[in-house]
């Protein structure tokens, strides 16, 4: 047999992980691994934090599952803590990004359908956008490489550059019912929204009777040093997903909703059996009370700026290596000169983990809660990284 009993559709690296501590990782064979990769934007709170440990084995002794049939006490906190931090009047839980985009996508047909217009079921979206790996999603990624070999893809989506108003406003048809956009480009290379694009988008949804819809699964929950990154521009959203940092590593998404889109949800008409169960709940609610306390987004900001001043400095040092380093927060990528690919494992090889994205970006994504040393100790990684490939 060939076939390894796991399938292939990961291309991994040759590296396993047996523990975590904060910000460190321990590999199977006992080397201890800074971890800038963060499980992909999910481990907010890093590795093992006592608190997250707490409330999920307290709550694995009590009760793990009853199904959306009752009332879950633990969704009512959760929604209640996001309601009052966010611009959300109602809240519905999933498991993982693509189902909060899913939900978010026919929640806004739907609120058009009520209204009495259902011919107006079509998204407008933007280019190098990630959404997740749904028929819905990988059509509205609009990704060659996610779509490819699997027919049709749903036809409901026009595709703008991302940044670019003017584009998107002669996208919008008597068919649009909503923009969807990640407020910072994740998978697509950490590409943050220029000056003004959020506000003007904001701007033309009113002026067209259009929902705004974020896609936050990637820069929500902290990662830009916001709650949630829509706010830096002063705007809000008529819908919003998270998922990735909400449960810091254990399974959970969201859908935020104004009063008058969570409407379009009555009963019956979306569900999900593990969305929202009182073990996801129970890491959210104490994930978010870390993230809200006072101090923590200012912390974020301030070592999320040091960390920033550094990669540009590297950009500057190894010029044959990086071309420069773009984010905001604790969400930052190093847009390369060599193959993103060869930073990464020159990284691993120096025990530091970052994450690749498209458009040649090794992403930089450490925990919340790293310190200043912590900082410095990866950029002295990633120093030594560059120094391999530097000729
Ligand atoms: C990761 C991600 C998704 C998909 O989330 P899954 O949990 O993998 O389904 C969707 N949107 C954005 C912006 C993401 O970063």
């Amino acid at each position: 047999m060939t076939m390894p009993s796991v399938m292939r559709n990961y291309a991994r690296y040759d590296v396993a992980f047996e523990s975590g501590d904060g910000v460190w990782l321990t590999t199977t064979d006992g080397r201890r691994v800074l971890d800038f990769g963060a499980g992909i934007a999910v481990s907010a709170l890093g590795h093992a934090h006592p608190r997250l440990v707490a409330a999920l084995t307290e709550q694995a002794g009590k009760l793990w599952h009853t199904s959306n049939l009752y009332r879950v006490p633990g969704q009512e906190r959760v929604a209640d803590t996001l309601v009052a931090a966010t611009f959300a009047d109602s809240v519905m839980f999933c498991s993982t990004g693509l189902e909060a985009n899913e939900a978010a996508l026919k929640m806004a047909r739907k609120v058009f359908h009520d209204a009495g217009q259902p011919e107006r079921d079509r998204f407008v979206v933007t280019e190098g956008a990630f959404h997740g790996r749904s028929f819905a999603s990988i059509a509205a990624g609009g990704n060659p490489k996610h779509m490819t070999g699997f027919g049709q893809p749903m036809d409901a989506f026009d595709r703008v550059a991302f940044g670019n108003l003017n584009e998107t406003r002669q996208a919008v048809t008597e068919r649009t019912c909503a923009v969807l956009l990640e407020p910072v480009q994740g998978e697509g290379g950490i590409r943050p929204p220029p000056d003004g694009y959020l506000q003007g988008l904001r701007a033309m949804c009113d002026e067209f009777g259009l929902l705004l819809i974020l896609d936050e699964v990637q820069t929500g929950i902290g990662r830009t040093g916001a709650l949630f990154a829509h706010q830096h521009a002063g705007i809000t959203p008529d819908i919003l997903t998270a998922a990735k940092g909400l449960g810091g590593g254990f399974p959970v998404g969201a859908v935020l909703a104004t009063e008058r889109c969570a409407a379009a949800f009555s009963p019956g008409v979306h569900g999900t059996t593990f969305g929202g169960n009182p073990l996801a709940m129970a890491v959210a609610e104490a994930v978010l009370s870390e993230v809200l306390a006072p101090g923590f987004l200012d912390r974020v900001r301030r070592v999320g700026a040091d960390l920033g001043a550094g990669l540009g400095r590297l950009a500057a040092d190894y010029p044959g290596v990086l071309d420069g380093a773009r984010g905001l927060g604790l969400m930052w990528g190093l847009t390369c000169r060599v193959p993103n690919g060869d930073l990464i494992a020159a990284c691993l090889d120096q025990d530091l983990l970052l994450v690749p994205a498209a458009d040649n970006v090794a992403r930089v994504l450490p925990p919340l809660i790293i310190d200043s040393a912590e900082v410095d100790t990866a950029l002295e990684r990633l120093r030594a990284a560059c120094e391999t490939l530097a000729i």
